[in-house]
């Protein structure tokens, strides 16, 4: 029997678990390593937190998934990794062996990097990631806020932190809003007409942007590094996709950042039975935005490719597409869609967005 480790249930190890369900691995013994009994699929967060959806809406339930398969579910994190002695350390210290390893575990919000950054957050701010403890902690702001109106500050002016400062509103229309985009304007990585479309929806929903950045919270105050100081309640990081600090050491080739080199098969360039997909990696041969757009479509190439290495077949080469479309929500069932440098927005995006988000869910609902 060979050893087949997957560690973390992002997207594109949902799509190898499902296909489990129907075509088994012979002679491959499996084990995940998930800390949650589901994935809690990002992309609909923002209509979570805007009160669209239900928790339970957003979610791939991993049990039907492990009933229907021998995948073995370990409830743990991995803390630690040796690519020498093939093994991988969890929370609980336990070391497990592996012949093959997938890794799809995302990435973090680095809590001591953000607190270097911006000293009092890892105290007095509420961390987009893990994206689980945030859904988990945001039914608690929105009771509080429907006590007394809240003052939020949005600390990050990328696709998450407009987003959330959109659904923010709508779900809590007393609230005052403020969305900090650091030293860039909001939406930096997206063509003009984009940014200005976000900023025009900002701009009707009564959100104030300012393009400075927090550098220290405190209770019930956000210090700008205008000299400023801001009244805030409720501080959302939005920033930071970091790599796991537990790949360091590991032996693994990682790019300047420290995330997992991989090739044209999803590969480790060090490391030939390690292979990996979504955000913990960047691809050598070609750049790639770190989104969960190129994270669901590595799941069949992945899939592939370990199904085909486990057989000792030699493994086929995955060109990503160079553009994907991709969906903004403002909170109200308004979005924006863009792909390269076309764009539009309206009603009938978010009924789009809302359309293929679901349909996601629903594809690995078993
Ligand atoms: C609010 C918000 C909204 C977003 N909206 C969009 C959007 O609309 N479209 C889009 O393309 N992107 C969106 N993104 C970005 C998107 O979340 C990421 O690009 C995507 O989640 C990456 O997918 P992944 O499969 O690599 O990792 P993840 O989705 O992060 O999945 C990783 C999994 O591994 C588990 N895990 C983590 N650490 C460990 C560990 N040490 N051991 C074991 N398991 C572990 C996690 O619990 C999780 O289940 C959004 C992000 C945020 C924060």
């Amino acid at each position: 029997m060979k050893h087949l480790v997957m560690l973390g249930a992002g997207h594109a190890h949902v799509h190898l678990l499902s296909t489990l369900t129907t075509q088994a691995l012979a002679g491959v013994e499996i084990t995940l390593i998930a800390p949650y009994p589901r994935q809690l699929y990002s992309g609909m967060v923002p209509g979570f937190v805007a009160g669209h959806y239900a928790f339970e809406d957003c979610v791939i339930p991993l049990e039907p998934f492990l009933k229907n398969t021998s995948v073995t579910w370990l409830r743990h994190n991995a803390t630690a990794l040796d690519a020498a002695q093939r093994t991988v350390t969890l929370d609980d210290g336990q070391n497990i062996p592996y012949d093959v390893l997938s890794i799809n575990s995302g990435p973090v919000q680095d809590r001591q990097k953000i607190e270097q950054l911006m000293p009092g957050a890892a105290e007095h701010a509420l961390f987009v990631r893990p994206i689980e403890r945030f859904a988990a902690l945001w039914p608690k702001v929105v009771a509080m806020g429907q006590q007394k109106p809240l003052r939020f500050a949005i600390i990050g002016g990328g696709a998450a932190g407009f987003e959330l400062a959109c659904a923010v509103t709508h779900r809590l229309p007393a609230a005052s809003v403020t969305l900090l985009s650091g030293d860039t304007p909001v939406g930096a990585n997206y063509p003009t007409a984009v940014q200005a479309m976000m900023v025009q929806a900002l701009k009707a929903r009564h959100i104030t942007v300012l393009q400075t950045s927090a550098c220290a919270l405190t209770a019930g105050e956000v210090s700008l590094s205008s000299g400023a100081r801001l009244a805030c309640d409720v501080p959302i990081i939005a920033i930071g996709a970091h790599a796991p600090g537990w790949l360091q050491g590991s032996g693994l080739a990682l790019d300047e950042q420290g995330f997992v080199a991989v090739d044209v098969f999803q590969r480790s360039t060090s490391h030939p039975h390690v292979f990996a997909a979504g955000d913990v990696t960047s691809r050598q041969d070609v750049s790639l935005p770190k989104s969960g757009v190129y994270a669901v479509r590595a799941g069949a190439p992945l899939t592939r490719n370990l199904r085909a290495v486990l057989a000792g077949i030699q493994p086929a080469p995955y060109i990503p597409p160079k553009k994907t479309l991709n969906l903004l929500s403002c909170g109200s069932r308004h979005a924006i869609a863009s792909w390269g440098n076309w764009s539009a927005q309206g009603r009938w995006v978010w009924w789009l967005k809302n359309r293929i988000d679901r349909g996601f869910i629903k594809k690995y609902s078993v």
